[in-house]
């Protein structure tokens, strides 16, 4: 039966035939989901969604709390990676505006969101940004900064970092700060200038559902353009591919944490364009690493070019369909099922 054989998946490495390490983290919203993610096999945390500490509470998190929760999770993963993602508020991700019409905007997804929220509500930012580096003394702790779309804009972030750790310094509450800072690449402007960004970070994580929204003019919440969202338009994979390429040829670290990795079609095609590092939903672990332990880079190499060649998002969708199913069928029907 298929279940078992992925059920056996969480404690086997995630390594291609030919020998490559691929590292598969887990995307949370709450601490105590770590457990469960790591049962799954999860190997760190690639996406912890912070903001959801804000939505699930009726008022807003103090900076104790937010630290007890960092802490909790370090505690947790004993020792694994933890990439904190600043809030990313706004959008879809919304506390009530009914108390505050000035707030509504007309184009939440074009509007005062995520990083663009902080940036304009510095106590709000600062009081994360120091729940964050107090927690992380206690562990392997990144922080990652959402929706960037201009260097400036990141910039402006890490000013506001930099001063929160000299603040924390001076306090005494912490010794000195070598935190990692990353962002997200989830805007076409930023994916298009990788390279000015690669000096001013330590590591780039593609996020694909904003991603594929932006880069196609599509709601990634809307039905009746449902159709229409699909991370296999050839103009996301090309995105994608220059994004990695220039990552890589500057050295510096980029992983994937939009579902779209975790979707077992598309585990070729990325590992085809050089990607090694996932961040995903805990669930779609086990089947992920059942394909990553059945393939070949080199199959996938071949595989990424020949998706090059498509011009639609329907051919690249029923040829990486088909060479999933050839590779692990078991993981392709159970992903059927359900659906
Ligand atoms: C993304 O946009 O790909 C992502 C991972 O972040 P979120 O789904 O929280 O917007
Ligand atoms: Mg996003």
């Amino acid at each position: 039966a298929a279940k078992p054989s992925l059920d056996e998946m969480a404690h086997l490495p995630a390594i291609t035939q030919d020998g490559v390490e691929v590292s598969l983290q887990a995307n949370i919203e709450f601490p105590s989901e770590i457990g469960p993610a790591l049962e799954k096999g999860a190997e760190g945390i690639g996406l912890y969604r912070t903001e959801f500490l804000y939505l699930a509470a009726a008022t807003e998190p103090t900076e104790q709390e937010q630290y007890e929760a960092y802490l909790e999770s370090i505690r947790v993963l004993d020792g694994r990676p933890l990439t904190v993602r600043t809030l990313d508020l706004g959008a879809d991700k919304i506390v009530s505006t009914e108390d505050q019409p000035e707030h509504a905007e007309n184009n939440p997804f074009l509007g005062c969101r995520s990083i663009r929220l902080c940036l304009q509500n510095l106590a709000l930012f600062k009081t994360q940004l120091r729940a964050i580096l107090r927690a992380s003394a206690a562990g392997p702790v990144r922080i990652m900064f959402p929706l960037i779309s201009n260097v400036m804009e990141l910039r402006q972030a890490k000013m506001i970092l930099n001063d929160v750790i000299e603040d924390l310094e001076e306090e005494g509450a912490i010794e000195t700060s070598q935190i990692p800072v990353g962002i997200m690449i989830e805007v076409p402007s930023a994916a298009l200038l990788t390279k000015l960004f690669v000096p001013e970070v330590d590591f780039f994580s593609i996020g694909t559902n904003d991603l594929i929204q932006y880069t196609l003019a599509v709601d990634r919440g809307n039905e009746r353009v449902a159709s229409l969202y699909t991370a296999a338009h050839p103009a996301v994979i090309q995105l994608i591919r220059e994004v990695v390429r220039t990552a890589k040829r500057n050295d510096k670290e980029v992983g994937l944490c939009g579902e779209m990795a975790g979707e077992p079609e598309f585990v070729m095609l990325l590992l085809g364009m050089g990607l090694t590092s996932f961040s995903i939903t805990p669930p779609a672990i086990p089947g992920v690493k059942k394909i990553i332990r059945s393939v070949s880079m080199t199959d996938c190499q071949r595989v990424a070019r020949r998706v090059n060649s498509f011009d639609s998002d329907r051919e690249v969708h029923t040829f990486l369909r088909e060479q999933a199913r050839k590779i692990a069928p078991e993981v392709m029907d159970e992903m059927a099922m359900e659906h």
